[in-house]
C-alpha cells in the first residue's frame, strides 16, 4: 500500500468560533480584503471592525474577475484575504491570494485550457469562512473558475493554495434557505461518495467518508425541513469540511466530471447539476463494475454506503442509488434540464465530461455510450 495525505490548514470548528475572526484576521495581516457573496451584509460588522477592502462575487467566480480583483487587492496593499461565503466567495478568494503573490495572467496558470503555469510562490494569507454546508471549498488546495470563452470550469490548483486557516462556525449556515441546503448538502454526499470509491482511496480518506456519509444520511433531510435545526447544521457544516479534506486527497469522479463542462456552460449552481447526476452517476458505475469487472473492489465500496444510507445491513450497491434518488425527489432537485440545457447539448457536454480533471479518478473508464446515458438519465 502506498498513499498520500496532507493538508496544511488549521480547522476552527464550533458554533460562534465566527466571533474570533476579528482577532484571527489580525494575527495576519493589518490590511485586510473581505470577500463575500453577492450580498456583503453578513460580513458588514466585521469589515467595519477590521477597516477592511471588501470584493463581493456575485456568481460562481471567473478569471475575469480574479484578473480585476487581483489589480483590485495589489492597489490597496492588502497582506491577507478572507473569504466569508458559499463556494464561489470562497474559491475566489483562494485564487486571488494565489494571483496577487505570483503576479501575471490567471488564465495561464488555469488546468486543462491554460498554459499550465505553476503556482510557485505562497499564497497571501487566506482565511476561509463558509456560510454554507456543501463544498468543502475551505480545506481544498483548488479554486474553481469559469472561462466564458472556453465555455468550462477548471481549476488553478496547488498545494500553496491550501487557506491557512478554515473557521466553520455552522450556525452561520441557519439561514440557507431549504433548496441552497439541499444543492449544497447533495454535494457535500457527492463528495463523500465520490472520494471513498475514487481509483485514489486510501484508508485516511475512508475514515472520513465513513464518518461524513452517516451525518449527511441524518441531518440533510432534518436541515431541509428546519433550517434552524442546530444538531442537523452541525453534522452538515462537518460532513462539509469531511468532504472537502477527502476529495483534496483522493480525488471525484463521473458526477463532478460532468459538472464541470456543464456549469461553465451554464448558470446553474454547482451543488444543483452535481445532485441531479448523482444517482446516475453511481448507477453506471455499478452497472459497468458488475458487467466489466465484477470483483471491482468499489462495489462492495458502493454497497458499504447503502447500508449506511439505508441503515439495512443486506443493503446492495444498487440500494444505495435507490436511497438518493428518493431523497433527490424529497428536496425538489430539479433535473438538467430546468437549467435551459438541451438534449442536443449532451453529446459535447459528454466529450469535455470524459476529459475533466475529476473524471480521472472515477473507479473505472466509462466509455462515451455510458456518459451520455447518465447524461439523458439526469436530463
Ligand atoms: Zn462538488
Amino acid at each position: 500500500m502506498r498513499f498520500e495525505f496532507a493538508t496544511a490548514t488549521r480547522v476552527i470548528f464550533g458554533e460562534g468560533t465566527a466571533a474570533t475572526l476579528p482577532e484571527l484576521v489580525r494575527a495576519f495581516g493589518a490590511r485586510p480584503l473581505v470577500v463575500t457573496g453577492s450580498s456583503a451584509e453578513r460580513a458588514a460588522s466585521l469589515i467595519s471592525t477590521l477597516s477592511a477592502a471588501t470584493l463581493s462575487v456575485p456568481g460562481e467566480p471567473t478569471i475575469d474577475l480574479i484578473r480585476e480583483g487581483a489589480r483590485y487587492a495589489l492597489q490597496a496593499d492588502c497582506d491577507v484575504i478572507l473569504s466569508l461565503g458559499g463556494g464561489s466567495a470562497i474559491d475566489a478568494g483562494k485564487a486571488l491570494a494565489a494571483i496577487v503573490t505570483n503576479g501575471g495572467e490567471p488564465l495561464d496558470f488555469v488546468e486543462v485550457v491554460g498554459k499550465g503555469r505553476t503556482i510557485a510562490e505562497p499564497s497571501l494569507p487566506f482565511i476561509a469562512v463558509p456560510t454554507t454546508a456543501g463544498t468543502g471549498s475551505e480545506v481544498t488546495r483548488n479554486a474553481v473558475l469559469a472561462s466564458k470563452e472556453h465555455s468550462l470550469k477548471a481549476s488553478l490548483r496547488s498545494p500553496l493554495m491550501l487557506p491557512r486557516v478554515a473557521l466553520v462556525d455552522p450556525e452561520l449556515t441557519y439561514g440557507l434557505p431549504p433548496a441552497i441546503t439541499a444543492y449544497t448538502g447533495l454535494d457535500a454526499l457527492t463528495q463523500l461518495i465520490e472520494p471513498y470509491v475514487s481509483v485514489r482511496a486510501n484508508p485516511l480518506v475512508d475514515a472520513l467518508c465513513l464518518e461524513g456519509i452517516p451525518r449527511v444520511a441524518c441531518a440533510l433531510r432534518r436541515a431541509y425541513h428546519d433550517g434552524m435545526d442546530s444538531e442537523a447544521r452541525r453534522d452538515m457544516a462537518l460532513a462539509s469540511l469531511l468532504g472537502g479534506l477527502a476529495l483534496a486527497n483522493a480525488g471525484l469522479g463521473v458526477v463532478h466530471g460532468f459538472a464541470a463542462p456543464l456549469g461553465g456552460s451554464w448558470k446553474a449552481p454547482h451543488g444543483a447539476l452535481c445532485a441531479a447526476l448523482l444517482p446516475h452517476g453511481m448507477a453506471a458505475n455499478v452497472a459497468a463494475m458488475r458487467a466489466r469487472t465484477p470483483r471491482h473492489p468499489a462495489l462492495e465500496r458502493y454497497a458499504a454506503v447503502a447500508r449506511i444510507l439505508t441503515s439495512r445491513s443486506d443493503a446492495g450497491a444498487e440500494d444505495s442509488i435507490d436511497w438518493i434518488r428518493a431523497l433527490c425527489a424529497e428536496l425538489k432537485i430539479p433535473a438538467l434540464r430546468s437549467w435551459g440545457i438541451t438534449e442536443a447539448d449532451l453529446p459535447n457536454v459528454v466529450e469535455k465530461a470524459a476529459r475533466s480533471s475529476s473524471m480521472q479518478a472515477n473507479p473505472l473508464p466509462l466509455t462515451s455510450e455510458e456518459l451520455l446515458a447518465v447524461a439523458r438519465a439526469a436530463f
